[in-house]
């Protein structure tokens, strides 16, 4: 057993530990041991003299709750499509034994200072992975960033539909080219589709080409 050396007035009322204000002792309890607390969150407790003294109960239970939640949901998201996305791109940038690193970190690629070291910036920048989504940019010359990421059904997903678009895909195009100004043949390699079914998504014909100036 640690003594504990107690050099806190007799009377804790008003005091405050942690998330803890003392409102008054606590009847029927052994004089001066057990008090009652309110908690910052609006609960009650009563708390024993050694528990506020020495920092070990510093809140009605929200506390731990809260820690308990941010530990799981931390957990959660590293098991998650995000994570992996995040980790994968700082792989395909920074690790030379990575098997794309000549085509992302070899050839300049690199990361944000803001994504770099914390993923929670990342997802807070990106939100979180849809399914069957990766990370892709915008500009294939320029690194990984907010305004030149954002989530993009698998290429090999789309490959494999070749003319055949999904709707969600189809509006992404349009706010590719559209909002973005990527041009249609930059589209077309993303996804791997000819950029005829681009155009063709777009709502253009070839000799409708209303976005021509920037293609
Ligand atoms: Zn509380």
């Amino acid at each position: 057993m640690v003594k504990i050396i107690d050099k806190m007035p007799q009377d804790l009322t008003g005091l405050r530990f942690f998330r803890l204000t003392v409102l008054r002792k606590a009847e029927k309890r052994p004089k001066n041991s057990y008090w009652i607390c309110r908690c910052d969150c609006g609960n009650s407790r009563i708390v024993g003299r050694p528990g506020l003294i020495n920092n070990k109960t510093k809140s009605c239970g929200c506390l731990n709750r809260e820690i308990t939640k941010m530990r799981c949901t931390t957990h959660d998201m590293t098991h998650s499509n995000t994570y992996r996305n995040w980790t994968s791109m700082k792989t395909r940038c920074y690790n030379e034994n990575a098997n794309r690193f000549k085509h992302y970190g070899g050839r300049g690629i690199v990361v944000c200072d803001r994504w770099k070291d914390s993923f929670k910036n990342f997802l807070e920048d990106v939100g979180q992975c849809p399914r069957g989504y990766s990370l892709e940019r915008i500009d294939n010359d320029i690194g990984y960033c907010k305004s030149n990421c954002m989530w993009i059904p698998r290429a090999d997903q789309g490959k494999n539909k070749k003319t055949c678009v999904p709707q969600e895909l189809a509006q992404i195009f349009k706010r590719l080219y559209y909002v973005l100004k990527v041009p249609a043949s930059k589209i077309a390699g993303l996804f791997g589709f000819h950029v005829t079914t681009i155009y063709n998504h777009l709502n253009l014909t070839k000799n409708n080409f209303i976005g021509k100036a920037h293609d």
